[in-house]
C-alpha cells in the first residue's frame, strides 16, 4: 500500500542535467566519452554551467507556480541540476520514484489487468487544442470531456506532452524495457475526478493516472504531425497556438490491452507519488524527420533571450523500483524469456555434467587398459564430449559405450 504524503509547496521546473542511460552510463554532452555512473545518483558532469539544459513537467500548474518563483530561486533551480532535487524537494529522494526500467525480475503477469477504456478521445475539429512550449517542454492541452477509466476511479484527461533527447544522442524516453531506452516518449495526464483539478489531484496519492507511449522511428505519422508540424510556431518558451480538435488515440498504440502499470510519482520536481502509471508494450513509430524537428525546433529560453538554451534531453534518469512489482498485463514475452533461461541452463547444466562423466570414465580406462590395443582414432573421438560443447553435440555423450 503506498504511503500517503504531504503537500509539498516546493515547485521548480528549469535545470540542467546529465542525462542517465539505461545502461548506467552518463552522457555528460562534452564528448563522446561515457561515465559509468555506480547507483542511481551519478557525479555531476565537468560543464554543466556551459550546457544548461531544461526540463518537462507533468502539469501546467506547476509551471505557473515556476513563474511566480523569484529569478534567484529559477537561477539557482537551473544550476543546481537533477543531482540536487532531493535536497529541495523531498519526494525526489523518497519512494514510489518514475521512471522504471521494466525488466524480468520485477515484472509480475495480472490477469486482472483489464484493456483501457478510452472516451472522448475522438474531439470534433470544432473544438480547438493549445500546444504550447512552456518552457521545459510542448504540451498540448486536452479536453475535460475526454477520460479513463481505472476501477474504481474515472480519471479525467488535463494535458499531453513529450520528452525526447538531443541530436548527440537520440534516445530520449524516460521509461526503458530490458534496459533499451527508446527515441521519445509522450505522457498523456490524467487526474481523478473525485478531484477538483490536476493540481489538487497531485497532492494525493491516488490523485493522477499517466498513460506512456514509447516512440521509435519509423513512418511518417500524419496524427503526430498534428503537433510536431506547429513546433516551429512555438518555439520560444511562452509561445502557444491553437490546432483543431482530432482523434487523440491515433497517437496511441492500437493494443490498449498491452502494459504495464505500476505506482509510481511525477518525473519531475516536485516528484509527488501520486500516478499510476500505465505504459503501452507496443510502440507508435514517428519518422526520422519528425524527430529530428523534436530534437530542435524548440528552446527552454524566451524569444528575446541573449543567452538561448535548446530544449534537448528533458527526461528524468531511471529511479530504483525498491519493493515494488510491474504489473504486466500480458503473458507472451513473460513466459517465453522464462521458458528460455529454463531451456538454456538445463543445457549447460546437462553438458558441465557430461563432461565430468567422461573426464571421469576416461581416467579410470587410463588405468585398466595398460596394455590393449589402439582403438581407430574416429571411433574414439566419436563419443568424446567435444570441447565446445552445443546443443547439436552433447548429446553424443549419452551414446551406448
Ligand atoms: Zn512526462
Amino acid at each position: 500500500m503506498r504511503p500517503h504524503f504531504l503537500l509539498s509547496t516546493e515547485l521548480c521546473h528549469l535545470h540542467y542535467r546529465s542525462p542517465l542511460y539505461c545502461d548506467g552510463t552518463n552522457n555528460t554532452n562534452t564528448g563522446s566519452v561515457k561515465t559509468t555512473v555506480v547507483g542511481h545518483i551519478g557525479p555531476k558532469p565537468q560543464q554543466q554551467n556551459a550546457n544548461p539544459k531544461c526540463v518537462g513537467n507533468i502539469a501546467n500548474a506547476i509551471y505557473d507556480n515556476f513563474q511566480e518563483m523569484s529569478k534567484h530561486s529559477r537561477e539557482e533551480i537551473r544550476n543546481d541540476g537533477e543531482n540536487s532535487w532531493a535536497t529541495k524537494y523531498s519526494f525526489c529522494g523518497g519512494v514510489y520514484q518514475s521512471p522504471l526500467d521494466f525488466h524480468g525480475s520485477i515484472l509480475q503477469y495480472d490477469s486482472t489487468l483489464k484493456p483501457i477504456q478510452l472516451y472522448g478521445y475522438n474531439a470534433s475539429s470544432t473544438d480547438y487544442f493549445t500546444i504550447s512550449n512552456n518552457g521545459h517542454t510542448v504540451s498540448m492541452s486536452l479536453l475535460p470531456s475526454m477520460y479513463l477509466e481505472i476501477p474504481p476511479f474515472r480519471y479525467i484527461a488535463s494535458q499531453l506532452h513529450f520528452h525526447w533527447g538531443s541530436l548527440a544522442d537520440q534516445k530520449g524516453s524516460e521509461h526503458c524495457i530490458g534496459g533499451r531506452r527508446y527515441p521519445a516518449e509522450m505522457h498523456i495526464v490524467h487526474y481523478n475526478s473525485k478531484y477538483a483539478d490536476v493540481s489538487t489531484a497531485m497532492e494525493a496519492a491516488d490523485g493522477l493516472a499517466v498513460l506512456g507511449i514509447l516512440i521509435e522511428i519509423g513512418s511518417f505519422n500524419p496524427s503526430y504531425d498534428k503537433i510536431i508540424s506547429q513546433l516551429t510556431n512555438i518555439k520560444y518558451k511562452g509561445q502557444n497556438i491553437q490546432i483543431p480538435g482530432f482523434n487523440v488515440q491515433h497517437l496511441i498504440p492500437e493494443r490498449l490491452d498491452e502494459y504495464y502499470r505500476y505506482e509510481g510519482s511525477l518525473t519531475t520536481p516536485p516528484c509527488n507519488p501520486s500516478v499510476l502509471w500505465s505504459v503501452f508494450r507496443n510502440h507508435v513509430f514517428i519518422s526520422e524527420e519528425q524527430l529530428l524537428l523534436l530534437e530542435t525546433a524548440l528552446y527552454c529560453t524566451g524569444q528575446n533571450s541573449s543567452a538561448p538554451i535548446e530544449m534537448v534531453d528533458n527526461y528524468r534518469r531511471l529511479q530504483q523500483e525498491g519493493d515494488r512489482r510491474v504489473s504486466v498485463s500480458f503473458r507472451e514475452g513473460i513466459v517465453l524469456a522464462v521458458t528460455l533461461a529454463c531451456v538454456l541452463g538445463t543445457v549447460v547444466l546437462t553438458a558441465v555434467t557430461c563432461w565430468l562423466f567422461q573426464r571421469k570414465k576416461r581416467g579410470k580406462e587410463t588405468k585398466k587398459v595398460v596394455y590393449s590395443p589402439a582403438v581407430p582414432m574416429e571411433e574414439n573421438t566419436s563419443k568424446e564430449c567435444p570441447r565446445k560443447m552445443g546443443v547439436h553435440n552433447f548429446n553424443m555423450c549419452f551414446s551406448p559405450m
